[in-house]
């Protein structure tokens, strides 16, 4: 065997562990979000692992800075300014050509369909901002997904387990905390500042640790009845800290869901239509929901995001026509000189937030007012609310729909 591509990865190595079982593993669905420091290390070790099908998700490109601590990325691809998730999954291709990686080069929440996450086996979270985390946890809660919560500062890091009916980020955080997150959310749009997180201090070595972990909790969570029987005990309902200037390592029970949390809602009865895709054009979507409903009054609710037709000015009545998610506005705005060179509070945004018979747009496709591919919309109709998935879009993502033996 010259090249080792005719032999099955793992083969002779991982069955010498007894809980390790190839089939699951190779037909595991693992989302990757954020593809930093972190989400390096955790995919570098997924691919080694030869979980079969792997997402990852990130927006941002590939910085000089980012190079300390990111295996995967190399000094060119800061160079061409080239996309973290793009350049990951090409790199994690190479180290294990027998898995299946995909990559959105995109915001968690705005442009990954909610359809796609309901797929996920688990999803791991590599993320350095809480409002982040906040977004990806209600997801992964409508989805009924369990998230795996990773955190790095300096030499100091953090592993949670997120899952409906278990344990809840939003839940856990404090008052102080959902206040800051709060105003984050209301400032969307023109209000929003646009401001630069803070840079974290991190090492290769604490995102070594902690995407690590990461990887092990994923695996243990695939690995289902090893967990039940006992086996495994993976760190649902507990928090691990790991403080390494004086070598610490704690597990404390952490598990908070209290009964009035917002982020808790559930989509599990989630109606598929296959001619519905993000690129239906909103008259057509209307028209479509009302037959297969057999319904009359339809009103998609945008859940994730807004949309925005017109930006004024209060000082000059001057008009700006954006006619896009509210998520692009601050790309917007960074964009054109006039709005730029305007101070935020002279601006006035028109939004909308439901979409009905009265909506001016309606030529627009569904991707244009703010819903990304294969996405779950909410519809409230004159018989109730329905969680609609965009069936359609099904072949964007070939990996999912091959069947589990
Ligand atoms: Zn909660």
């Amino acid at each position: 065997m010259e090249n080792g591509t005719l032999q099955t990865w793992g083969k002779e190595v991982f069955d010498l562990l007894s809980w390790y079982k190839n089939e699951t593993v190779r037909q595991a669905r693992v989302m990757v979000v954020g593809a930093g420091a972190l989400g390096n290390e955790a995919l570098k070790n997924l691919a080694l692992f030869g979980v079969g099908n792997i997402y990852i998700v990130d927006f941002d490109t590939i910085e000089f800075s980012n190079l300390t601590r990111s295996i995967l990325f190399r000094p060119e691809d800061a160079d061409k300014g080239l996309y973290k998730a793009e350049v990951a999954a090409e790199r994690i291709r190479e180290i294990n050509p027998q898995i299946n990686v995909q990559c959105v080069c995109g915001h968690l929440a705005s442009e990954v369909g909610l359809g796609l996450y309901r797929k996920m086996d688990v999803v791991i979270g590599c993320l350095d901002s809480r409002l982040a985390r906040l977004q990806l946890n209600r997801l992964c809660m409508r989805a009924n997904v369990p998230w795996i919560d990773g955190g790095i500062e300096n030499l100091t890091g953090n592993v949670r387990i997120f899952r409906q009916n278990e344990n809840c980020y939003e839940c856990s955080l404090t008052e102080h905390a959902k206040q800051h997150i709060s105003q984050q959310l209301s400032c969307a749009g023109v209000a929003q500042r646009n401001e630069q997180a803070g840079r974290t201090p991190t090492t290769p070595v604490i995102a070594s640790i902690i995407g690590a972990i990461e990887v092990q909790e994923a695996m243990k969570l695939l690995h289902k009845k090893e967990v039940d029987s006992g086996l495994f005990t993976p760190l649902t309902g507990k928090w691990l800290h790991y403080e390494g200037m004086h070598n610490r390592i704690a597990v404390y029970d952490s598990r908070s869901f209290d009964e009035d949390c917002p982020s808790h809602e559930c989509w599990n009865d989630v109606f598929q239509m296959s001619s519905l895709s993000a690129d239906t054009r909103i008259s057509d979507a209307f028209s479509q929901i009302r037959r297969c409903l057999n319904v009359n009054e339809v009103e998609i609710n945008l859940r994730n995001d807004k949309f925005v037709d017109i930006i004024v000015s209060k000082n000059d009545n001057q008009k700006f026509t954006p006619m896009l998610p509210e998520s692009k506005i601050p790309d917007y705005i960074d964009q054109n000189y006039d709005l730029y060179t305007r101070p935020r509070t002279e601006l006035n945004q028109n939004t909308y937030e439901n979409i009905d018979r009265n909506f001016p747009y309606k030529r627009l496709t569904l991707r244009e007012i703010g819903i990304p591919y294969y996405d779950v919309i909410e519809v409230t109709t004159e018989h109730g609310l329905y969680h609609i998935e965009l069936t359609g879009d099904a072949g964007r993502y070939p990996f999912i729909n091959q069947e589990k033996v």
